[in-house]
């Protein structure tokens, strides 16, 4: 019987790792976590939080020209960069005392420094060494930019939050979930954003209406959407960042955030210690118990290449407690896992998309809907929400739910809700709705736009 320091060490105290450690402590696990930057991780600091602040800041400025139609009047807003920057700043602060206190609220102890494995059970931070039972690698991921001439003056999303100054002109690259939000956010702030991805279309992944929609949508708001074009070198000048393009043109802006993607963080890790496998793309590979080659090892959330939502990682984590300090049979079920897009509208996907659906059923049936939200029939504001159902022809259950219109993703939680009870197009017919809002679209949709 070994005599270790910990039952368990935990190394990054993001949104997996934090979970893990604080259901294996109050499972009686005594437990350490290092952490070198940021207490609560991607989400809190760079990621999912401060995101939707400033998604929350970027949607008042519609919101004040939709008001004139319903009678306000007020003198034009003015939007100051410094002052949300600011408050956001101060936000984040709080809530890393918070992930503190959570941690030592279960007598965790918290090392502020970087974890790196030594053996199988020893982790050192700066030149202390320390011994567990177990080590959990929940060391997230960080955004990978190509290298290209001048890709050193782009940014990522992990300094596009602090800017010193606010751009005026700002490109985008990316076709994913950061790229899409930030042209949002940005554009909603008062910049010219121009977005270019390298594709036909971005958001590969959802639904092709969703897609087409979002194309749309974003395009009206007033963001330069450039598909099929790539950046081939940024170079300083007197007037700001000159980009030449794949399409033989050039841009300049104020600054050029890149949103290419993350790989797992691993740089310092000492994984060249154990045995623990990798995948092609870098990332951790591990078992359905979160275990690596190394038996000792574990490691869950975006260190480990799935799906990249801190629910997820937070899912991850608590089921990792739970078998290894508890011995309760537990995994994590990773269908119907809704998501959102904070674009203007939202974006809110749950289960299958259409190409998906066709490939795995035999038949299916669709519905769709287009319609003007009713806030902006007065408002004035060209805006188009989207909806749309499939449906498993055999079983009549509902196997994709897609919609891009406001508060999808609030409206999106509760249908992921009833999907994962198997709820039929027949029980979703039967539910009387909530009127008038747009949700209740979802219970009235009636023809089939298109049946197998
Ligand atoms: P992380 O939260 O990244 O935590 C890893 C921690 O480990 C970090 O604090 C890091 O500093 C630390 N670390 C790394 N190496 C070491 C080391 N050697 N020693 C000590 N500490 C170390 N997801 C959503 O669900 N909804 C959203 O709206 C959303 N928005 C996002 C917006 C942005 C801009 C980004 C970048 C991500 C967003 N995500 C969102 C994704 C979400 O943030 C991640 O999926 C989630 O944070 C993953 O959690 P994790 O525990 O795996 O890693
Ligand atoms: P994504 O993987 O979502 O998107 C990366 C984008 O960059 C894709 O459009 C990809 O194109 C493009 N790309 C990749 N490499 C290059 C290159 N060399 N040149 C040009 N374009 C390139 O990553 P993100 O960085 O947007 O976000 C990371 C993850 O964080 C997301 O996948 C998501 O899981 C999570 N996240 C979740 C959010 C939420 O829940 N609301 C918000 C923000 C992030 P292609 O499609 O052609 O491969």
């Amino acid at each position: 019987m070994h005599n270790y320091d910990y039952d368990l060490f935990v190394i990054g105290a993001g949104s997996g790792g934090v979970r893990a450690a604080r259901m294996a402590a109050g499972f009686g696990a005594r437990v350490a976590v290092a952490e070198d930057r940021y207490l609560g991780g991607t989400c809190v600091n760079v990621g999912c939080v401060p995101k939707k602040l400033y998604v929350y800041a970027a949607e008042f400025g519609k919101a004040f020209k939709d008001a004139r139609n319903y009678g306000w009047r007020s003198e034009a807003p003015a939007f100051d960069w410094a002052t949300l920057r600011d408050n956001k700043k101060s936000e984040i602060a709080r809530l890393n005392a918070v992930y503190d206190s959570l941690l030592s609220g279960v007598q965790a102890e918290v090392f502020n420094g970087r974890g790196r494995i030594i053996d199988a059970h020893t982790v050192a931070v700066g030149e202390r060494r320390y011994s567990a039972d177990k080590i959990l690698i929940a060391t997230g991921g960080w955004p990978h930019i190509p290298a290209f001439p001048g890709s050193e003056h782009a940014i990522s999303s992990n300094e596009v939050f602090d800017l010193e100054t606010f751009p005026e002109r700002l490109a985008i690259v990316g076709g994913g979930y950061i790229a899409v939000e930030f042209a949002g956010i940005f554009n909603g702030l008062g910049s010219r954003v121009t977005q270019l991805y390298r594709g036909p279309l971005f958001l590969r992944g959802f639904d092709a209406d969703i897609r087409a929609h979002a194309a749309q949508e974003i395009a009206k708001t007033g963001v330069d959407l450039r598909f099929e074009v790539n950046v081939q070198s940024i170079t300083p000048g007197a007037g700001g960042l000159k980009l030449c393009l794949s399409d033989d043109t050039a841009i300049e802006v104020d600054a050029v955030l890149y949103a290419t993607g993350r790989k797992a963080k691993l740089e310092g890790l000492g994984l060249e210690s154990v045995k623990v496998q990798l995948r092609d793309d870098g990332s951790i590979e591990v078992d359905d118990e979160y275990r690596t080659s190394e038996p000792s090892i574990f490691a869950l959330g975006d260190v480990t290449g799935g799906i990249e939502l801190t629910p997820v990682a937070l899912a991850e984590g608590m089921s990792f407690a739970r078998r290894q300090f508890a011995g309760l049979e537990n995994t994590v079920d990773y269908d119907f896992i809704p998501t959102a897009v904070f674009c203007q509208p939202n974006i809110g996907s749950v289960g299958f998309t259409e190409e998906e659906a066709r490939a795995r059923f035999a038949h299916i049936r669709l519905f769709k809907s287009t319609f003007r939200p009713m806030k902006h029939t007065i408002s004035g504001r060209d805006e188009k929400t989207f909806m749309k159902l499939i449906v498993d022809k055999a079983s009549d259950r509902v196997v994709g739910v897609h919609m891009m219109g406001p508060d999808a993703g609030e409206i999106m939680q509760g249908i992921a809700i009833a999907m994962r009870a198997g709820a039929t197009k027949a029980v979703f017919d039967s539910t009387i709705g909530i009127h008038p809002t747009a949700a209740e679209e979802f219970v009235t949709m009636r023809e089939a736009w298109r049946e197998d």
